[in-house]
């Protein structure tokens, strides 16, 4: 089935009254049959498995296109699983330079106390890849388009060199979705979301999610780390994700459609001195992003405004439908200044602001930003 039906379908289970909502399961646990073995839809206890977690992951593992997907309550904790499983005391990591700036603290801050060390990497080429390797080495992580600089990686080309040195790969999808690009057919091992993001799409629940390519000793590892580590969502945040991804489809479509529409305003506008979209053609990727996003770009933007922070603020401000804040993904519209955002290690130019496009009327989109520049 196509990915838009199965983001309505997959995953839901019958049950005895002919539900087609699947209802919220909050039991904790589940009666065993009179010989004490296990009731034979296999539920135990709900940090093992819960109906509503099992629904989501379904969904999610047959979207991506993997054979098993693992739930987790935020985009950071499945990052942290995939870390914990494939690194050991004494290997190396490879990400980024333009990472996610809250992965790029967790590898920074927590990874060191397992003596795990790594490197940041410009990933726009590949061939950077190939110098940073070291006899240690056991996981790449990827990111793109990246954030907010929307990088592209050329996952293709990235994946035969590690594949060429025995490394695994893991790709977070969070911006593109498997709707654009699907990085388990590119060769990447774990694909990894925020969930909080397009995939929750109201800005209401945060979530992560892993989902690997093939069932192995590493996707035995990731759940052992989620059932043990007992690091999971409740069944009410797998039940929402599971309803949000219903209408990831048309949410997208929208968003993307509005996105080229103020990528156009914004491209030639007078105060804006660069716009940062891989469907640009003067992208230094944006061949490559191209072939890899299906012919689609996202609906993120980042702008640097001219006149400095100052005047990139004031810009800010001065939207109306646009609320200024973090995170991405959902069906309204934000702004952001992200270098406030960055917290200790800021990196972004003081004049950057990204933009997360909603599914608002085009119309009332672009006179905002007219009165953003002119107010
Ligand atoms: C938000 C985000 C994350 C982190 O996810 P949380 O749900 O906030 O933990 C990771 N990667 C990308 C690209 C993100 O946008």
């Amino acid at each position: 089935m196509h990915p838009d039906t199965l983001s309505v379908h997959a995953g839901n289970m019958e049950d005895l009254i002919g539900s087609i909502v699947p209802p919220i399961n909050l039991s904790t646990t589940f009666e065993r049959n009179k010989d004490g073995v296990i009731g034979g839809k296999g539920f135990i206890y709900s940090r093992m498995d819960n109906p509503n977690r099992r629904s989501l992951e379904i969904k999610l593992a047959l979207l991506e296109g993997g054979e098993e997907a693992f739930a987790f309550p935020s985009g950071n904790s499945a990052a942290l699983a995939i870390a914990e499983t494939v690194l050991e005391p004494g290997t190396h990591l490879i990400m980024p330079d333009d990472c996610y700036h809250g992965i790029a603290a967790m590898i920074r801050n927590l990874l060191p106390r397992w003596k795990v060390s790594h490197t940041e990497v410009n990933m726009s080429d590949a061939h950077n890849l190939e110098n940073a390797i070291q006899k240690n080495t056991r996981l790449v992580l990827l990111e793109t388009p990246s954030n907010p600089l929307l990088k592209i990686t050329d996952i293709s080309a990235v994946a035969s060199i590690a594949k060429a040195n025995g490394i695994l790969l893991a790709c977070d999808n969070t911006w593109a979705t498997p709707l654009i690009q699907r990085p388990l057919e590119m060769g990447i091992d774990l694909v990894f979301h925020s969930s909080t993001k397009f995939f929750g799409g109201h800005s209401d629940i945060l979530g992560g999610v892993v989902i690997v390519k093939k069932r192995n000793e590493i996707s035995q590892r990731i759940r052992e780390f989620q059932v043990v580590g007992g690091v999971v969502p409740s069944p009410f945040d797998c039940w929402l994700l599971n309803r949000s991804l219903s209408t990831l489809s048309i949410r997208l479509e929208r968003q993307v459609k509005n996105a080229l529409q103020i990528v156009e305003f914004l491209k030639t506008h007078p105060k804006v001195e660069k716009v940062y979209y891989p469907g640009l053609p003067d992208h230094p990727n944006h061949l490559i992003a191209k072939k890899q996003m299906n012919g689609n770009f996202g609906s993120m933007i980042s702008i640097q405004v001219k006149g400095g922070e100052k005047e990139a603020m004031r810009f800010a401000a001065n939207l109306e439908i646009f609320k200024h804040a973090t995170s991405l993904g959902g069906v309204e519209s934000l702004v952001e200044h992200r270098r406030t955002a960055e917290g200790m290690v800021p990196k972004s130019p003081d004049n950057l602001l990204r933009i997360s496009v909603g599914i608002e009327y085009i119309d009332d989109l672009i006179d905002d930003l007219k009165k953003g520049f002119s107010g």
